[in-house]
């Protein structure tokens, strides 16, 4: 591994003023003021954030955004992503999985993982001293950037760490991570969480600053789409039945080009796709054990599939597409065995869907589309740090099925948004899709009434400006 290696992420400058359609001219002035103040509290030192991966995962979604809206107020952000090893992504996934309070998979923490995380870390330490000068800010996201808090910088630098991970109460496992975590963190100028219960207990709460993120309206993600061209792009990409005879959608790119969508999404052995005309159920997220997509499924079969017309679909990143996740492989071959052995009628309505990640925006573009399909989304976590599919969803106004954990509690209101549902509770999930989908007055008005939440409590100015009060 080269030692000056770390990676930079382009990221073009967006606008301000783009917003103002959608928050109003009083919430853009108090932008507008929020960006002044921290540009000449700034006074032109960089914010150089870092984080283990450039797409796939709510993290690099959340940067593009966050990132795209402070340099399009003339804040200098940039945006570095380490290197590592199978070793170490395997250690840090672990611990990941450990913040979620689970398990994970089960291996150790010891010293030798210790040695190995710190190894990779130094080489990514030499890469970061390249970058960063004096005055800087250094904003380090996840345990895989942690151990990066302890590299001596030029004088001056503050070093704030940022963890999009987090249980509401802590146990064993939580605790294990935090005892391998806290002594390259401990000593940051500043803590993030999205919620103020991940925090440790020997963070004070005056090094701790909560902020939630948000999501673009403009992003190939979230950006609007005709609802015969949604048809078209799940068409072209093989997620739905027919079409295909239309020249190919476009869209447009983060750095303002058009691009357009052209390469299939793997429906892996799943069977055709759906016809446009029927109701879609999808849950939109990484191959995770955390994302319950299993359950997801089962819950669906056992009990949606048998009472109402609608289809299942299970949409994920190629798996080879997110490069700080090695368990995906393992997590989209028990669904599709899970898959396998469904009764046939089942399995007919029931999709899996590897979604191509070479062209970033492209795929936004198609998972935006099947958002903009679904009838209803699904978001089943078993823990959650806050869950963007969620307000992705809320913003396209669409109702939202949601489990009771971490963020996803700050984004459903429940009965008025969707519904918030126990995460291992497969029936009350089932019956929440279920009333949604026989209801669609009430699914409608969900739906409208998220899309009002999400422009109120999720977009951009919201959370540039806790940043910038930080
Ligand atoms: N996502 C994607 N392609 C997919 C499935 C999901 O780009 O096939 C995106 C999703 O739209 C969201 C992000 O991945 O922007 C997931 O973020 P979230 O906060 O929900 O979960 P995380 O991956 O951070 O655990």
């Amino acid at each position: 591994m080269d030692p000056e290696a770390l990676v930079e992420v382009d990221v073009r400058a967006v606008s301000p003023e783009m917003l103002t359609a959608f928050v109003g001219a009083d919430r853009a002035e108090r932008w507008a003021q929020a960006a002044a103040r921290a540009r000449v509290r700034l006074d032109g030192r960089r914010v150089i954030n870092v984080n283990s991966t450039a797409s796939g995962g709510g993290v690099a979604e959340l940067l593009q955004t966050l990132l795209a809206y402070a340099r399009g107020v003339g804040i200098d952000a940039r945006w570095l992503v380490v290197e590592g090893d199978a070793g170490y992504f395997e250690i840090t996934k672990r611990i990941h999985n450990h913040l979620y309070g689970t398990p994970g998979d089960g291996g150790p923490l010891g010293a030798a993982e210790r040695l190995h995380y710190e190894e990779v870390a130094a080489r990514n330490v030499a890469g970061l001293r390249a970058v960063v000068r004096a005055g800087d800010i250094v904003i380090l996201h996840d345990p895989q950037t942690a151990a990066l808090a302890l590299a001596e910088l030029p004088s001056g630098v503050a070093i704030l760490w940022r963890c999009h991970v987090g249980i509401d109460a802590q146990n064993e496992h939580s605790l294990r991570a935090w005892e391998f975590l806290r002594p390259y963190v401990e000593h940051v100028d500043a803590f993030v969480f999205s919620r103020a219960q991940f925090a440790p207990s020997w963070v004070t709460s005056d090094r701790l600053a909560v902020i939630p993120p948000s999501i673009d309206p403009f992003s190939a993600k979230n950006a609007h789409i005709e609802p015969d061209d949604v048809h078209r792009i799940l068409q072209d990409v093989g997620l739905l039945s027919g079409g295909g005879t239309d020249a190919a959608q476009s869209f447009t790119r983060r750095d303002g080009s058009t691009g357009t969508v052209t390469a299939p999404v793997k429906m892996l052995g799943t069977g055709p796709p759906p016809s446009p005309t029927v109701p879609i159920v999808l849950q939109a997220s990484r191959w995770d054990a955390m994302k319950d997509m299993r359950g997801v499924m089962t819950g669906f079969v056992d009990g949606v599939a048998v009472h109402t017309d609608a289809h299942l679909i299970l949409a994920g990143p190629e798996s080879k597409g997110v490069a700080d996740d090695p368990e995906a492989d393992e997590v989209l071959r028990e669904c599709l065995e899970t898959w396998g052995r469904l009764p046939d009628a089942a399995r007919r309505r029931v999709h899996l869907a590897s979604v191509p990640m070479n062209d970033g925006d492209e795929a936004a573009t198609v998972v935006n589309a099947l958002q903009r399909h679904a009838t209803v989304v699904v978001q089943k976590s078993l823990a959650e740090g806050f869950g963007l599919t969620v307000s992705e969803a809320m913003w396209k106004a669409r109702p939202v099925v949601g489990s009771r954990v971490g963020g996803i509690v700050d984004q459903i209101v429940s009965g008025e948004t969707g519904w918030l549902v126990e995460a291992h509770d497969l029936d009350e999930y089932a019956q929440a899709v279920r009333s949604l989908l026989d209801d669609e007055v009430a699914a409608r008005s969900m739906g409208a009434a998220g899309r009002e939440r999400a422009a109120a409590e999720f977009l951009g100015d919201r959370h540039l400006e806790q940043w910038a009060q930080l």
